[in-house]
């Protein structure tokens, strides 16, 4: 049955401009009840000032925010029931959990008892030991202060908690943890997230649905799935990791030429009315040597350069006519062809995404 209800909060043409500059454009967007929604772009995107103007910070130069089918517009920061996780996660390092957690709600004359009953019932719910009450921020781990930021904006129970970007400043291991963390708090307090980040892979760990922002727009929303098979841009594509990239034009109802000679491929679906466009296919689909044998796409070349990326190794092959080719491997799976030999690589029509620009 069609829901008819309004989504929780809904962006309605939201636009922000800076005197001619325009930092946020005509953005659409409906967040439901309990989603993890994570708005990604590169830096400058918009990102931080879209929610400046969710929480109130910002005004907007046109549209309407709704909240529960009522405008935010004109409501102050302080009266909105959202709250904002900020990078550094702003805690008062020497002061205890519990005064940092307690903080907003000694500014608003909660009584000593009955806020110190909510930071502890705030501590539970975010498995943190009770007895870290009396403890100092300073004496906790990185992870522990994220649960602390996160129990301090609970305390009034918002509807919405906003993060702008609190991972970003981490180190690898430590974010990694940290993602997942984030999502599990998310599914045990069920409220509404919605977080921003320039990473669309922290975005793809933990997010119901994406939102993927360039220069002040949304240029495709999805869920994590959808991004990543099927992307609606070279932009969006790209912004995934490194892809093979090659510029074609229409060669039949499933097949395309690239423009500089390097072939005439298979695809599976073309998009309506295609003539031109990005032909983009994963180096982890693309077969190498004899496993290329035999598949609908091949070209070869030569195999001139091999990183170890970890998990994966990634080969470079320059093809005859001179592009350059991905292929990653798994690591235990290493190609045992010679470097600087000639090689043959390929892959199926479905393995590939046709995009018009
Ligand atoms: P992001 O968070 O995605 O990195 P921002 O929202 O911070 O992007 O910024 C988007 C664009 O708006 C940037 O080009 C930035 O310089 C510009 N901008 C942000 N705030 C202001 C401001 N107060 N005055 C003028 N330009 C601004
Ligand atoms: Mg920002």
């Amino acid at each position: 049955m069609e829901d008819a209800r309004e989504a929780l909060l809904v962006l309605d043409g939201l636009t922000k401009a800076f005197g001619d500059f325009v930092a946020v454009r005509d953005v659409r967007l409906d967040i439901r009840e309990s989603e993890f929604f994570t708005l990604v772009g590169p830096s400058g995107s918009g990102k931080t000032t879209m929610i400046r103007m969710l929480v109130g910070m910002e005004q907007p130069t046109s549209g309407e925010i709704r909240l529960n089918g009522r405008v935010l517009n004109q409501v102050p920061a302080n009266r909105r029931p959202t709250c904002m996780v900020f990078q550094d996660l702003a805690l008062f390092p020497h002061k205890s959990v519990g005064e940092n957690i307690e903080f907003p709600l000694k500014i608003a004359g909660v009584a000593p008892r009955v806020r110190r009953e909510r930071a502890s019932a705030l501590l539970r719910q975010l498995r943190l030991p009770v007895d870290y009450y009396d403890k100092g921020v300073n004496q906790c781990s990185g992870g522990e202060r994220q649960r602390i930021a996160l129990a301090r904006a609970l305390a009034f129970d918002p509807q919405i908690l906003f993060f702008d970007e609190p991972l970003a400043a981490l180190d690898f291991r430590l974010r990694k943890t940290l993602e997942k963390e984030l999502k599990d708090i998310h599914r045990e307090t069920g409220k509404t997230f919605v977080y921003i980040t320039h990473s669309l892979e922290e975005a793809m760990v933990m997010s119901d649905r994406i939102g993927i922002m360039k220069n002040g727009g949304l240029v495709q929303i999805g869920t994590p799935h959808e991004i990543y098979n099927r992307p609606v841009n070279k932009f969006v594509a790209q912004f995934m990791g490194e892809v093979n990239t090659l510029e074609v034009e229409a060669a039949g109802a499933h097949a395309v030429r690239e423009v500089q000679g390097e072939g005439t491929f298979e695809v599976r679906d073309m998009p309506e009315h295609f003539t031109r466009g990005f032909l983009i296919i994963r180096p982890e689909v693309m077969k190498l040597g004899p496993a290329a044998a035999g598949a609908a796409n091949t070209v070869s070349g030569r195999l001139f350069n091999d990183y170890a990326l970890g998990s994966r190794v990634q080969y470079q092959v320059r093809s005859a006519g001179g592009a350059q080719w991905l292929v990653e491997r798994l690591q235990d799976d290493p190609f045992e062809g010679a470097s600087d030999g000639e090689v043959t690589l390929g892959w199926r029509p479905e393995d590939s995404i046709l995009v018009s620009e």
